[in-house]
């Protein structure tokens, strides 16, 4: 009989793109859907970068490249994550990607190994191919839990009592997707501190939404004394330049560049050239449209955070960055009735016709934290205002008497 393997079967998915092919089959059954639910700009790519790729191909700059990407990239990205951290960081150190997601994958299978039980600690709600990768690569998962008193944050004294002798790898993402919070340079002192008596442990530093912040400034653990050598620092120009589906992302390692390289031979041999030489343009040219583009999500961000304050039974702590909002709806649950967050999200999906994620898409539930669904407000404002004025509506019409 024909087999899969257990890895094939233990690979999970992002639940987003499962949501959207539920969302996709009711537009093409006429509905009326407004969605929040994918973590992606509603802007073009800025023209200059669009030009930037029309020239390479008509340059005949077609071709595969080295695996790690083409120089010009791999300077403009050093320098870019370099100035942004305020560390050096060499072009030799980093590599290129199709997208800054494969590296989560090459990140797991290079420090930990199938099956030895090698442990690799990541937030929970997060990005659901952290523990996707680690199940498939044969890596012990060790949720931790970020907390909504702490803004979303995670207490160090609950990621030092994670931390074992198997630990391999501690994946952080600030900005951070789902919640939008942010790692103060507080929190993450606090996090360096920890790991300084752990020397076996490299850090995944996912920072893709690292130039989206809109309160006060974003700090990398890569600058932190001592934390540089085994950071793993994964950016790209999918969320900052509109640019998710030309597929670049880029990671710096001084040790692992050249492992990282290897695993790309042996998978894509390397990103898309054209696409390259248009992030060569969005690093080095003018950033104005993505300064624009970024100040058009702060704003978005105050109106969906206002918006869904006034919904009965909705309480939204202000998201530090990314596009995300992550609300508590506990209470709204139990206003109208339903079990939970899964239960609140079909009905506002069938019901009201809003598409979200609900927070099980992104992990389990934190224990005493409540319920929460997750926006994508990388929308246009009319639909904030239409998708949350719908949720108030569905609200008001479905919350049942108070019990005598
Ligand atoms: N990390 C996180 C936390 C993300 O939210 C995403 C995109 N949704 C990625 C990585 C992947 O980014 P890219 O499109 O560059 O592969």
């Amino acid at each position: 009989m024909l087999a899969l393997s257990r890895r094939a079967a233990s690979l999970g998915t992002e639940n987003a793109f499962v949501v959207l092919a539920e969302v996709n089959a009711l537009l093409r059954a006429g509905r009326d859907i407004v969605s929040f639910c994918i973590g992606q700009p509603d802007f073009p790519t800025p023209t200059l970068i669009q030009d930037a790729a029309v020239a390479a191909v008509r340059g005949g700059k077609h071709g595969y490249t080295p695996s790690a990407g083409i120089d010009e990239l791999r300077a403009a990205a050093a320098a870019s994550m370099s100035r942004l951290r305020g560390i050096p960081i060499g072009p030799d150190e980093v590599v290129v990607g199709a997208g800054a997601k494969p590296f989560i994958a090459y990140a797991i299978a290079s420090v930990t190994d199938h099956g030895a039980g090698d442990e690799v600690i990541f937030p929970v709600p997060g990005f659901p191919i952290y523990e996707s990768q680690c199940m498939a690569l044969g890596a012990v998962p060790v949720g931790l839990p970020l907390r909504e008193s702490r803004r979303f944050a995670f207490d160090p004294d609950e990621l030092a009592a994670r931390i074992s002798p198997k630990t391999r790898l501690l994946i952080l993402n600030t900005p951070h997707n789902p919640t939008g919070g942010l790692l103060t340079r507080a929190d993450l002192e606090a996090i360096a501190q920890v790991l300084r008596r752990h020397p076996q442990v490299w850090v995944y530093a996912d920072e893709i939404y690292s130039r989206l912040v809109y309160d006060g400034q974003f700090t990398s653990i890569a600058a932190l004394p001592d934390m540089q050598e085994r950071t793993i620092i994964a950016d790209g120009v999918s969320k900052t330049y509109a640019m998710t589906g030309w597929r670049i992302g880029f990671a710096a390692n001084r040790t692992l560049a050249p492992v990282f390289t290897r695993w790309i031979t042996n998978t894509e041999s390397c990103a898309a050239q054209v696409s390259q030489w248009a992030a060569v343009q969005a690093l080095d040219g003018p950033q104005d449209e993505a300064e624009a583009m970024r100040a058009r999500f702060a704003a978005r961000r105050d109106l969906i955070a206002r918006l869904l304050n006034q919904v009965p039974g909705f309480s939204c702590a202000s998201p530090g960055g990314a596009f995300y909002a992550w609300p508590n709806v506990t209470e709204a649950c139990a206003l109208i009735g339903a079990a939970d967050s899964e239960e609140l999200r079909r009905r506002l999906l069938h019901e009201a016709g809003v598409a979200v994620l609900a927070d099980i898409h992104f992990g389990p539930r934190v224990a005493g934290d409540g319920q929460h669904i997750r926006f994508s407000y990388a929308t246009d404002e009319g639909s904030i205002e239409q998708g949350v004025a719908r949720i108030a509506e569905f609200m008001r019409n479905n919350t049942r008497p108070p019990r005598q």
